[in-house]
């Protein structure tokens, strides 16, 4: 019975987990519907989205434009405080190590994450600091909705080379017909 009990809140949790990242799915697509690089992000309290935020870094010229700190910056505003001690943060890519500090620093609780990040993933790619002794240490779920957020950056970065590609033939094209000219 006990056993059941844990297994339905897991299932439970999983599904709220699910939910969640389906939201900061949106926002990764509003991302990339303005050309940026699709990373969404939201802060959850007590079930209710408080923050939300995706990545702007191109049209902000900023590298510190990450969903992830869009997503706090907007949280702190509402909560009117710094600590999120009751507060989890869903992202679909795992964080990078400007972010993670955030996270530490805001004092999130939970960290749900979609596909993890081999070039600057810091929950547990590259490395983990949620696993140094810093006085924060937030709890980590990966791979929700894992297919999703993945497919969703590998097709921007399929569309991008190809309009690189058509773009250095139409170069080429015109190259050629300078020669022609001349
Ligand atoms: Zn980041």
């Amino acid at each position: 019975m006990e056993q059941n009990q844990q297994q339905t809140t897991v299932e439970q949790q999983a599904q709220t987990d699910r939910e969640f990242m389906s939201i900061a799915l949106e926002h990764a697509r509003t991302a990339s519907s303005l050309g940026e690089v699709p990373v969404g992000a939201v802060v959850v309290r007590n079930g209710q989205v408080i923050g939300w935020g995706f990545n702007l870094r191109e049209r902000g010229k900023n590298a510190l434009h990450h969903g992830e700190l869009a997503a706090i910056h907007m949280a702190c505003s509402r909560l009117g405080g710094w600590r999120l001690f009751d507060c989890d943060l869903y992202v679909t890519l795992e964080p990078c190590p400007m972010c993670a500090g955030a996270i530490i620093n805001s004092r999130i609780r939970r960290v749900i994450y979609g596909t993890g990040d081999p070039k600057a993933g810091s929950c547990g790619s590259l490395v983990n600091l949620f696993e140094i002794p810093y006085n924060h240490i937030p709890q980590i779920t990966s791979g929700v909705l894992e297919d999703e957020c993945a497919g969703l950056l590998q097709t921007f970065f399929r569309d991008l080379r190809k309009e690189k590609d058509s773009k250095s033939k139409i170069v080429q094209k015109t190259e050629d017909q300078q020669q022609l000219l001349f």
